[in-house]
């Protein structure tokens, strides 16, 4: 029995080493289009690898995906976080949590885990051929798949997986094969904003801004960053995620609501007042009663229209509810997006009803397999991407090493 893997990346390589792993005798291929296999392993994590996120518990880690939560359940029973970090420890990769939850190989380089599933490729006896452009897929009457490459090679098997990630290229491969494909569109990246508010500020965060996109049912809550082109950090990531097909649809046009403070505008306010009362004669711009970085704080008094030698004790009711405001709900025009450079990913893909997630086996053309972000799969940021791909990996190479039926 001959298994050829489509796709060189985090999935592909995790389901040819289990699949060869099972010593069941038949040869697993991977058939890579780039020069080089694992490219996004290499680039992933800004250069680290963010291998996975430390929750294990399946109903909890299942929650992190925007797309395809509900299907993955069933798989992380099988394979989820510890496992994988199990696996690299069995191959001699330590890795180490951070506290936020992102697993890293202790070497803080990506290399360690490229070379890891390189190297058990290799002692498994997986075969891997990059630089190959693939022409076309078919199934034969014989049930097998014939590929025919660029070159005119043909190679048929009676396993075909399809771990070609968010290239175009594996999606047009499935349709061909029976698929519907969910409409591919990014997934995790930050917002352009320009604004007055905002300008030089880059590098500056909060720890718990409130946001909330105007017109729709999207918010977040976490840490934001002020970046040279707009916001940026988790909070944004994440409702970047979860408003990716929304934000798609509203052509990254948008207007975002910010609660700097992660407290309530009567909270806010009622600060404000116990503050005045007790500090008069202090200059509002040069004293914040939040914990509030200076120049986002002299940017918020400026944007409220109050003068730099106000007082507090000058501080007017209408002034006190225009600085509330501005506070806790000031309003942002997004005009586009940008890609979050540590990860990005694509949502869309593999229809997840035509899939059965025990076996990652068509549910429409035997014998054909999909793992990784091919399937309408995306997670927020912080190692869930790759989780999925690790996931679905498995379960497809533990299958297609079963005996044909
Ligand atoms: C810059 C960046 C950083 C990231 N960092 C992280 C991170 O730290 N943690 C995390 O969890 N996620 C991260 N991600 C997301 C993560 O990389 C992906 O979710 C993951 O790589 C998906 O794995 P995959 O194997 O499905 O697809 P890929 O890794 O995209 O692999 C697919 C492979 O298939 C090949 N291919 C495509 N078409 C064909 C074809 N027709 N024939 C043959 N081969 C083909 C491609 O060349 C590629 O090598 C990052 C993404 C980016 C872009």
């Amino acid at each position: 029995m001959n298994v050829v893997v489509m796709g060189g990346g985090a999935a592909g390589f995790l389901a040819a080493i289990t699949c060869a792993e099972a010593k069941t005798g038949g040869r697993v291929v991977i058939l890579e289009k780039g020069s080089k296999v694992l490219a996004k392993v290499r680039v992933s994590g800004g250069g680290r690898c963010n291998v996975t996120h430390a929750c294990f518990e399946p109903a909890l880690l299942a929650q992190s995906y925007p797309r395809g939560g509900r299907a993955l359940l069933g798989p992380f029973h099988y394979f989820q976080p510890r496992d994988i970090v199990e696996w690299f420890k069995a191959r001699g990769v330590a890795l180490k949590t951070e506290p936020d939850g992102r697993i890293f190989p202790t070497t803080d380089k990506s290399e360690t885990i490229v070379n890891a599933l390189t190297h058990a490729a290799k002692e498994a006896g997986v075969a891997v051929r990059a630089g190959i452009a693939v022409a076309s897929v078919a199934r034969a009457a014989s049930s097998r798949f014939v590929i025919t490459l660029n070159s005119g090679e043909t190679i048929s098997c009676d396993r075909l997986l399809l771990a070609t990630g968010s290239g175009p290229q594996g999606y047009e491969l499935a349709r061909g094969l029976g698929h519907a494909i969910e409409q591919p569109v990014a997934s995790l990246f930050t917002f352009n904003i320009s604004d007055a508010r905002l300008k030089d500020l880059a590098g500056i965060s909060v720890p718990l801004a409130q946001l909330k996109i105007e017109e729709t049912k999207l918010k977040q809550t976490g840490p934001m960053l002020i970046t040279h082109w707009g916001l940026s950090g988790p909070a944004v990531l994440k409702l970047s995620a979860w408003g990716a097909r929304t934000l798609h649809a509203l052509g990254y046009r948008a207007r975002l609501r910010v609660n700097w403070l992660g407290i309530s505008a009567e909270e806010a306010a009622r600060q404000i007042g116990s503050f005045k009362a007790s500090n008069p004669k202090k200059l509002i711009v040069a004293s914040c009663p939040f914990d509030l970085p200076r120049r986002l704080w002299e940017r918020l008094v400026t944007a409220a229209g109050l003068e730099p030698n106000r007082a507090w004790a000058n501080l007017s009711k209408v002034e006190a509810e225009r600085l509330k405001d501005q506070l806790t709900g000031g309003t942002y025009d997004i005009s586009g997006k940008s890609p979050f450079k540590e990860e990005f990913v694509t949502c869309g893909g593999v229809n997840l009803g035509e899939v059965d997630f025990k076996t990652m086996e068509s549910k429409l053309c035997p014998g054909l397999y999909f793992a990784g972000e091919i399937l309408d799969i995306d997670g927020v940021t912080g190692g869930f991407n790759f989780q999925s791909a690790w996931t679905t990996g498995w379960l497809a190479g533990r299958a297609m090493a079963a005996p044909l039926r």
